[in-house]
């Protein structure tokens, strides 16, 4: 692959982003010169909308502009002035503990990377960030945008933020260093978007090797009738309201598929928000638990059903709102949640009478049309399929009963897509959010698109959307011919 110019790359973006909204931490530290608020507000920052930040550190600043009036604060008068700010209560502790960690530097704000390492809160991008940016001096921070964004265009090619930073070091000329990272986030939340990144208009377009990206695609190219490729999308979203907050109705919009199905919404329609029923070019199809915050699936279709079938006509299974089915001309789409067997295996029974039950109801309408199965299916098929098989052997999701259900369901005349395209293990839908699991890729692959087998030659493409974040799921798409 040939590099990329990047001083020809970065001096086109520097001159595009002049007129984006500037990065929240940059202003702050452009309107201060003041490390203590930089320092704060980088902290206040992780995983957090800049508008967000914004308020939050206003709020904070006023009664609280230095540390000797930020240690007279509680942790809980903390948690209130900073909320809603990602992981508020968090940042609170850090913030409760931060006058007493800068003692040992006489009550200032270090300039020393690993100074800045020894104070609550700080990892090595917002240590980067206050040397840069509070101090002028050169260090590289590596927001997620710059890691991205350098992956796509193969200037680098690695796994976390940390190696970038590393590879960057050595090969990015010092000159760019503090300022990469303004460039890029205001370019990654501008046009690179993470979700559905807007080649069409962007600068780069031409030069860019765009390394696995999707890009948006245009309302405006939408044809009338059915386009002759599908795009679906499956995603577990782990709670619909929890992420309407984190931007799902821009995600599906910047994703643009043409049908959208997701699980665990953890509500009935009528908790649901107005932009939720509606989001523009789609209908909105809802299924839902008896139970209250629990299981429940919805389908954003562009194209209209035929039908819409709720559950499988069985008592035992229909009130945990765990299927969902929308019959096209040409096909039908089964979205399911099904059971997690929990913890000892506690719900295995009911998890394997389920899966049969299902079984079952795909069979009767694979005899009638083509069938496509997304969804959680709460099973990692086969070792490739999970980071740590040997030590979940006894596990949900791993157990050799759901796995043995598994290969019957499979040998029986169904395709996991993403096995058709793909071999390779590393490749997961799931992680626990603990122990960093997502960051060093620790995951287990439970999210899938299963075909008859007959309808194989129609499924032109099938993929693991791991960058797109908001739930501890993440989403699985195909390209399907109707
Ligand atoms: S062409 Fe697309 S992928 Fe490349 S930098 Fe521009 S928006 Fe990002």
């Amino acid at each position: 692959m040939t590099d990329i110019n990047i001083d020809r790359f970065l001096a086109i973006l520097r001159d595009e982003v002049a007129s984006y909204q500037v990065p929240v931490v940059d202003l702050i530290a452009v309107q201060t010169r003041d490390p203590f608020k930089v320092l704060v507000a980088t902290i206040l920052s992780a995983r957090t909308k800049d508008e967000t930040t914004a308020k939050a550190s206003g709020r904070l600043f006023q009664v609280a502009p230095n540390p000797a009036s930020l240690a007279r604060l509680s942790e809980d008068e903390l948690g209130k002035l900073i909320y809603p700010v990602g992981f508020y209560k968090n940042k609170a502790r850090y913030l409760a503990a931060l006058t007493t960690a800068l003692d040992a530097f006489e009550g200032k704000v270090p300039s020393r990377l690993d100074d800045l390492l020894t104070l609550p809160g700080v990892g090595r991008k917002t240590a980067n960030l206050v040397v840069a940016m509070a101090f002028g001096k050169p260090a590289i921070c590596v927001d997620t945008h710059v890691h991205r964004i350098m992956n796509i265009w193969g200037y680098v090619q690695t796994k976390t933020p940390e190696q970038t930073e590393m590879t960057l070091r050595r090969k990015l000329p010092e000159k760019y260093w503090i300022t990469v990272n303004s460039i890029l986030v205001a370019f990654g939340q501008g046009t690179c978007k993470p979700v559905g990144p807007q080649c069409d208009v962007c600068v780069l377009r031409a030069e860019c090797p765009k390394l696995g990206v999707t890009p948006r695609r245009l309302a405006g190219a939408a044809k009338k009738g059915v386009p002759k490729t599908l795009r679906l999308i499956s995603w577990n979203v782990n709670g619909i309201r929890a992420l309407e907050k984190k931007g799902f109705v821009d995600i599906v919009q910047g994703l643009g598929p043409d049908i959208f199905a997701i699980q665990e919404t953890k509500a009935h329609p009528d908790q649901l928000s107005q932009p939720l029923k509606e989001i523009d070019g789609y209908g909105a199809y809802f299924a839902h638990a008896e139970k209250k915050g629990y299981s429940g699936l919805a389908v954003y279709s562009r194209l209209k059903p035929l039908q819409v079938i709720s559950g499988m006509g069985s008592k035992e299974f229909d009130s945990e709102g765990r299927l969902l089915t929308l019959e096209f001309d040409s096909f039908y789409l089964v979205n399911a949640y099904f059971p997690n067997a929990q913890h000892g295996l506690t719900r295995l029974d009911y998890k394997i009478a389920f899966n049969q039950a299902l079984h079952g109801f795909i069979d009767g309408l694979a005899a009638q049309k083509s069938v496509l199965l997304c969804g959680d299916l709460n099973v990692a098929h086969r070792e490739i399929d999970l980071a740590n098989p040997k030590s979940n052997e006894k596990n949900p999701g791993f157990s050799a009963e759901e796995r043995a259900w598994m290969d019957k369901f499979l040998e029986s005349g169904y395709l996991d897509t993403f096995r058709i395209f793909n071999q390779e293990p590393g490749h997961y839908s799931w992680w626990s959010y603990r122990f960093n699991a997502r960051s060093r890729n620790i995951g287990w692959r439970i999210d899938y698109f299963v075909v008859d087998a007959k309808s194989k030659g129609r499924v032109k493409s099938a993929a693991i959307l791991d960058d797109i974040m908001g739930s501890d799921h993440c989403p699985v798409q195909i390209d399907f011919s109707p």
